[in-house]
């Protein structure tokens, strides 16, 4: 049984069916699915005893039959991070965890687990995407699991991790002479001439409620409470205004009540329209050329950018913006101090609360979510020639004695302290 009542311009309010619709023939806004939430019965209890993956909360997501794929995204952990606490000197913080996601190692399983289940729903032969290399893992992998043909397309710059990533999967991939924003210019184009189900263009709005999970889980995991400051980042804009409408579903349907998390929207210097708005009070960022090593968020002209704004502002939080020294620093704190290796959005989420604590924009002694959305094994570039060297011995064991007692006093520790 499903709740969705059909699509809603997220502006002017218009109702449309449930079909391959994304916007507002009216004002051009973006559709959203609404459901009847009185319709929804769901206990805490039968969520817990339900299996662990995204399709725990199948009610408040937008699909009228059975889910098709993402059996196992989802349910990431959400680990209580103490040593990088007192690093950054404050009292209760956690990483959301999706750089451990099924079965791409990053949040995009998540979206790509609906809209795909979706596009099968209303019979798309084709799946497809622009991306900034995760989301094509994903609908590469998730295709290839439902045995459907498979198109991606990505800016020809990415890293080897990223592209490997997709190969595997053996789709099609066209690499595009161009940034994200030339990528995605191209993919409306396609999507509106060769009904191909784009999940993150004609499939957008039930895309972007399988971010909402991370939301849900968030408060699941806190056990049923939301914590008080949330640092997100955002590229294209599609997951954190997802949370928090997640969150705020959540306290709609009883499961969860209490004020709802400050939420902080986290981008590169290099490519950071949203928080530049935040800056000036704008309420449509303007469009930027990225120039930075975080790929993956290098969205110049991020789609759902009007309602980050709204939601950073209605949640009383703001932005930070962080160069690229700092991304790569956060990276190797956090896998120094947790033993969490995530890519360059994650350290660029991580380097921004940094920046926020300092600031005192976040209290030191109030709990903190930081969002890790993807995994550092794709992106290994951005920390070679930065790390510890192995010490080349030969098998004989006096060749190790003789390192050992040559060891200089200071590297006594056999691990690196932060
Ligand atoms: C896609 C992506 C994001 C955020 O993208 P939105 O378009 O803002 O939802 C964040 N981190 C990683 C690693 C991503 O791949
Ligand atoms: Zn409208």
């Amino acid at each position: 049984m499903s709740a969705l009542l059909g699509l809603q311009c997220h502006l002017c309010k218009t109702m449309f069916p449930a079909e391959a619709l994304y916007v507002c023939d009216k004002c051009l806004g973006p559709l959203e699915p609404v459901y009847d939430y009185r319709a929804i019965r769901l206990t805490r209890e039968e969520i817990e005893r339900r299996p662990k993956n995204l399709w725990r909360y199948r009610e408040l997501l937008p699909i009228v039959g059975r889910p098709r794929t993402g059996f196992n995204s989802g349910f990431t952990p959400l680990v209580r991070c103490d040593r990088l606490a007192v690093h950054l000197g404050v009292s209760e913080l956690y990483i959301k965890d999706d750089s451990v996601n099924h079965p791409t190692l990053s949040y995009k399983d998540r979206v790509v687990s609906v809209a795909a289940t979706r596009a099968i729903e209303l019979g798309f032969q084709v799946l497809a995407c622009a991306s900034t290399g995760n989301l094509a893992n994903s609908v590469a992998a998730h295709a290839a699991r439902l045995g459907v043909d498979c198109c991606v397309f990505i800016p020809d710059n990415l890293e080897a991790g990223k592209l490997l990533g997709s190969a595997i999967f053996n789709p099609t991939i066209l690499a595009i002479a161009g940034n994200y924003d030339d990528v995605n210019r191209l993919c409306t184009q396609v999507a509106d001439r060769y009904g191909w189900g784009f999940v993150n263009i004609n499939l957008r709005s039930y895309y972007a409620e399988g971010a909402k999970t991370y939301g849900f889980e968030i408060a699941e995991q806190l056990g049923w409470k939301y914590p008080r400051h949330l640092v997100a980042p955002v590229a294209g804009g599609t997951l954190l205004p997802r949370i928090v409408r997640g969150l705020r579903e959540l306290r709609e349907i009883g499961l969860v009540d209490g004020d709802l998390p400050r939420v902080y929207a986290a981008q590169a210097a290099g490519c950071a329209p949203v928080v530049r708005a935040l800056e000036a009070g704008l309420d449509y960022p303007e469009p930027v050329r990225p120039d930075t090593i975080a790929k993956s968020i290098a969205i110049g002209n991020p789609a759902d950018g009007y309602q980050v704004v709204q939601t950073v502002k209605s949640t009383g939080g703001s932005g930070a913006a962080v160069s690229d020294a700092q991304i790569i620093e956060a990276i190797q704190l956090l896998a120094q101090t947790e033993g969490i290796f995530t890519e360059p959005a994650g350290g660029t989420t991580l380097a921004a609360t940094i920046d926020l604590v300092k600031r005192g924009v976040i209290p030191r002694d109030e709990s903190i979510v930081v969002c890790v959305t993807g995994n550092g094994y794709k992106t290994s570039e951005v920390v070679a020639g930065k790390l510890v060297e192995p010490v080349r011995l030969t098998r004989a064991f006096k060749d190790f004695e003789s390192w050992w007692a040559g060891r200089s006093a200071e590297a006594f520790a056999l691990r690196q302290t932060v």
